[in-house]
């Protein structure tokens, strides 16, 4: 059963952005799922759903994303194949337009999995990625945000997960295609005024993202520090194993563990290896959308 889910962040989404999510997320879910429906794979599904996503400035990934302490946009990206556990990843990059899909070169290209720095732009110019000036990243709503709180010294990144409307709008997308491979990806600008260099749950394999074809796959976003310590990922990926291939079970039991342990706040988003979604959060809201070749219309929900 080929399927796709997709999310936009786990945060207090106000009344006003709920409708941007939506669309977001249904407008990423139809390029993914048109990709699955004709024959592609679960790779190209998951890049061209978050690229969709990076492009859309509704969310922190790509254009759009947060500004770091110092007014700059780092972006960190991973996706993972469950049929080969290949992955590719990179972190804290400021001139990749689409950091997904430089991800997805280093997957199918290279010996190595997790490019930073002038490493990851060198290989993305010898492998045909677009690079762009920094400042092309930079939407006027992120400008004011970053303006208004670079004033405040006691801002913590926690604060984003678990006061009210400090946006949080990483995206992810988890899909299975028609020879029943799984693939994951996730992709962020990261938290809010983060310290320079600073890096999230978002590019690490097992943390941020995670597919194997035996299981299926998952993609969280929340507070990446919290998300690192409990291994977020493959920890609901090994919960999944146990219970005998339960998402929804295993994304509850996730957000359990995230919280109790490590007092975190995010979500996760998992799709079992026959194709069947789960999604669990303890932020107020988040953005989410899902399709199997069972259903005739996207489920959606914010
Ligand atoms: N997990 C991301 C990070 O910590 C942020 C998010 O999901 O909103 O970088």
């Amino acid at each position: 059963m080929i399927s796709l889910i997709v999310h936009g962040g786990a945060w207090d989404i106000p009344d006003a952005e709920i409708d941007a999510h939506r669309k977001g997320c249904l407008h990423t879910l139809k390029t993914g799922w048109n990709t699955l429906r004709s024959g592609g794979t679960a790779i190209d599904a998951v890049e061209q759903a978050i690229r969709t996503m990076e492009n859309d400035p509704t969310f922190d990934a790509g254009y759009g994303s947060h500004l770091n302490l110092i007014g700059r946009v780092e972006l960190d990206a991973s996706i993972m194949s469950g049929k080969t556990l290949r992955c590719g990843a990179v972190a804290a990059v400021q001139r990749i337009r689409n950091p997904i899909s430089l991800a997805r070169k280093i997957l199918a290209e290279s010996e190595h999995i997790l490019f930073v720095g002038d490493g990851a732009e060198r290989f993305a110019k010898e492998h045909g990625c677009e690079l762009c000036k920094p400042e092309e990243l930079i939407t006027k709503r992120e400008f004011d945000r970053w303006e208004s709180l670079k004033l405040r010294k006691n801002f913590k990144t926690k604060e984003a997960f678990s006061k009210p409307k400090r946006p949080s709008d990483t995206v992810g997308a988890v899909a299975l295609d028609k020879d029943g491979n799984v693939c994951a990806g996730t992709s962020t600008g990261g938290t809010m005024n983060k310290y320079p260099g600073r890096i999230g749950d978002s590019p690490l394999i097992g943390c941020g993202t995670y597919a194997d074809n035996e299981t299926g796959g998952v993609s969280t976003t929340g507070w990446g520090e919290a998300m690192i310590k409990v291994v977020m990922a493959k920890t609901v990926i090994d919960l999944m194993e146990i219970n005998g291939g339960h998402p929804q079970e295993a994304a509850m039991k996730g957000i359990e563990i995230l919280h109790r342990k490590v007092d975190g706040f995010g979500g996760v988003i998992v799709m079992n290896k026959h194709g069947k979604c789960g999604v669990s959060y303890n932020t107020p809201r988040m953005a989410r959308a899902y399709i199997n070749a069972k259903m005739a219309e996207p489920f959606v929900a914010i």
